[in-house]
């Protein structure tokens, strides 16, 4: 799938999954998710929905903060064994979960640069910074990043379920890649088959731009109706 479909399936499968896990108890987290941590959590599932592509040179997720992540992709790809093996790996998934709930238990300042470069991730994927104005759409992109960063901190949000959201959004990637026929091999590295492979639609192609992509921007749309008190945010007239 295209960046833009990966970081869309980030957006609707968090927001799927939150009525399932609200008032649960996981892995000792408890789960009370309110407006805030569902804005959080739709970008940040949206932005590590696109972090598997890290190792592909010319992916959106390489490019957005330029040689930065290029170095960062270029070590991933060297690390994990080329494009699509072991970044494409339930391996990797629980690896960058594992990492990012220990960040999040050492540091509150760490928690919040990483959510705003992931949230700048997840803009770039949604289709910010992909106009031909290259300058402009990076500015943009940044003011947008740095002021949704700045109230979802300003709301308080609460990101004990960080690492599991990250661990989420890796994993929405390979379904991603399993439906179109490049395949995935989740096993990695114990068996380096790719599942899927040769089955599912084209990337890029008719399937992806005229049924995939509308229906998870339906899907986006549809959730933020359910899943919002609009009563409680609206003013009332
Ligand atoms: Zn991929």
């Amino acid at each position: 799938m295209m960046g833009h479909s990966h970081a869309l399936s980030g957006v609707v499968g968090w927001m799927a999954v939150v009525p399932l896990v609200q008032g649960t108890e996981f892995f000792g987290l408890s789960f009370d998710l309110g407006p805030g941590e569902i804005i959080a959590g739709s970008l940040v599932c949206a932005g590590a929905a696109l972090l598997p592509d890290l190792d592909h040179k010319s992916a959106t997720v390489t490019k957005t903060y330029g040689k930065v992540t290029e170095v960062l992709g270029g070590m991933l790809g060297y690390l994990f064994g080329g494009h699509r093996m072991g970044t494409h790996s339930f391996f990797f998934a629980i690896l960058m979960g594992v990492i990012v709930q220990l960040l999040a238990l050492w540091s509150e300042m760490a928690v919040q640069v990483f959510v705003f470069l992931l949230v700048g991730i997840a803009l770039q994927g949604l289709g910010f910074g992909l106009d031909k104005n290259r300058v402009a759409s990076g500015v943009i992109n940044a003011l947008a990043t740095a002021g949704i960063t700045l109230a979802l901190f300003s709301t308080g949000v609460n990101y004990t379920w960080l690492g599991l959201a990250v661990a989420f959004g890796v994993i929405l990637h390979f379904f991603g890649d399993m439906v179109t026929k490049m395949g995935v091999p989740i096993f990695w590295p114990l068996w380096k088959k790719r599942i899927g492979q040769g089955k599912g639609f084209v990337t890029d192609g008719p399937v992806e731009q005229k049924v995939v992509t509308p229906l998870l921007t339906v899907g986006i749309i549809v959730g933020s109706v359910y899943l919002f008190d609009w009563p409680a945010i609206l003013p009332e007239y």
